[in-house]
């Protein structure tokens, strides 16, 4: 298996390679040149199998022999160590919580599988690398709890001051001292084109081995499909899942949608976004609409230029009708998320987090009309978003055990003026 960049099938690279760079040199994004399909036996018995064997047979030929078998075992192994359970909250729709990592966001497995995937790849070098990476919020956490402690490996994260929640701010904040937390006075786009900038500078590159760490990179978006095999072990209905992504890049739902290629049962996927919803109106138009990004309360999903569908597309070999089989869309906005979480709450004592929220709306309302069960991804513990969902629900989310004693550390952050020159000089200095 190798990868060729969506803007020129030409340039390829091998798992290594594309997990380093991050990105095709053309500015492509990384797709598999094949994408396996898996043996009946392994799907019709995967209720039997453990959850490190599912997850170390579905990615091996992703990683072509890049890492050796019993490394990527305990790599593997170690990316998962939770749980992901399948949650019922009616008759028709379940929520598949994965929100049971030690950042409590769905984004801990790739953030954890390319942490170790890098870490394994870095061994043989004696020059450090650099994740340079900008969060809204739960990005950052994630990569900086994945990436703590790995050897030769130092991760700068800059956010938004002021625009993270208390429990995002510290995930951000209290790890080793291979993460260094820069706090931008700016809001999320500002920190994010300075990391853009960041890596078109050639004294940077000079001066420093930077990769990223967003869904663009194979070793991110590719162990995403863990979490639908897992979702098949626990469903009982003969009738295969309506599965709800609430998405933003688009790279959770394009990972679930390889995994149904390679052969998992799914009867349909469903979209959720929220006021972003350009996906949403080019599979109603045809038409790709230009937008810029709108603030809402589900706002991992504020992204106007998805950038993980033109994998979905390529998928598909762009033909948009094909795509229409097998994924909708849907689009909802901020008054009707919370009156989803309040009426979820009151009516079967579930809180859901606005994400999920988002995609609890677009599935009940695919399944009023085409009938069939499914399970909509919650993306995010409720805690994460405490002032909506208390807005909603009335009640206060009590702080899990597992993530009690951070919220008493001390926040280590560096203030960084909203300014690509000022942050140029900070890190051409600091060593
Ligand atoms: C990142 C994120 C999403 C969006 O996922 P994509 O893969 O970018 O579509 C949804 N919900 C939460 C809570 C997230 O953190």
């Amino acid at each position: 298996m190798t990868y060729y960049s969506t803007n020129n099938k030409n340039i390829t690279a091998d798992f290594r390679q594309a997990t380093i760079t991050g990105q095709a040199p053309d500015k492509g994004l990384y797709y598999p040149s094949d994408i396996p399909v898996l043996p009946q036996a392994l799907l019709n018995g995967l209720s039997e199998l453990s959850k490190e064997e599912i997850a170390f047979t579905v990615i091996r030929p992703y990683v072509a022999g890049t890492i050796p078998d019993d490394v990527l075992h305990k790599i593997v192994s170690e990316t998962i160590n939770f749980n992901f359970p399948l949650i019922p909250i009616n008759e028709t729709i379940s929520a598949l919580e994965l929100f049971h990592g030690p950042t409590l966001a769905f984004k801990d497995v790739g953030a954890r599988f390319m942490s170790r995937c890098l870490g394994y790849f870095n061994g043989s070098n004696n020059q450090k690398v650099t994740v340079l990476v900008a969060t809204s919020g739960d990005t950052g956490g994630a990569v900086a709890n994945g990436f703590e402690g790995v050897e030769g490996v130092e991760v700068i994260i800059l956010y938004p001051s002021g625009k993270v929640s208390p429990v995002q701010e510290k995930q951000l904040t209290t790890c080793g001292d291979n993460i260094i937390a820069l706090e931008v006075d700016g809001v999320f786009d500002d920190c994010q084109a300075m990391v853009k900038q960041a890596f078109l500078d050639s004294d940077l590159h000079a001066q420093y081995q930077l990769t990223s760490a967003n869904s663009i990179n194979v070793a991110r978006w590719l162990p995403q499909q863990f979490y639908y095999f897992f979702a098949a072990q626990q469903w009982r209905l003969d009738e295969a899942p309506v599965i709800c992504v609430p998405s933003g890049n688009f790279g959770n739902i394009c990972a679930g949608m390889v995994a149904h290629k390679s052969g998992l049962p799914v009867k349909h996927f469903i979209a959720a976004c929220n006021a972003n919803d350009t996906i949403y109106q080019y599979l109603q138009t045809g038409i790709m609409p230009e937008k810029g990004t709108t603030s809402t309360i589900s706002n991992a999903m504020d992204v106007a230029k998805p950038s993980n569908f033109v994998r979905i597309m390529e998928m598909y070999n762009n033909s948009l009708r094909d795509l229409l089989v097998n994924l909708s869309a849907a689009a909802v906005s901020d008054e009707v998320t919370l009156s989803v979480m309040r009426e979820v709450y009151s009516t079967y004592g579930y809180t859901l987090d606005p994400h999920g929220a988002v995609a609890y709306k677009a599935l009940s309302d695919y399944l009023k009309i085409n009938g069939g069960a499914g399970y909509l991804l919650e993306t995010a513990h409720p805690v994460k978003f405490p002032e909506p969902v208390e807005q909603a629900t009335g009640q206060q989310v009590p702080i899990p055990a597992t993530i009690a004693p951070i919220m008493q550390l001390p926040k280590r952050s560096i203030a960084m003026a909203n300014s690509y020159i000022g942050f140029k000089d900070w890190m051409m200095h600091r060593r």
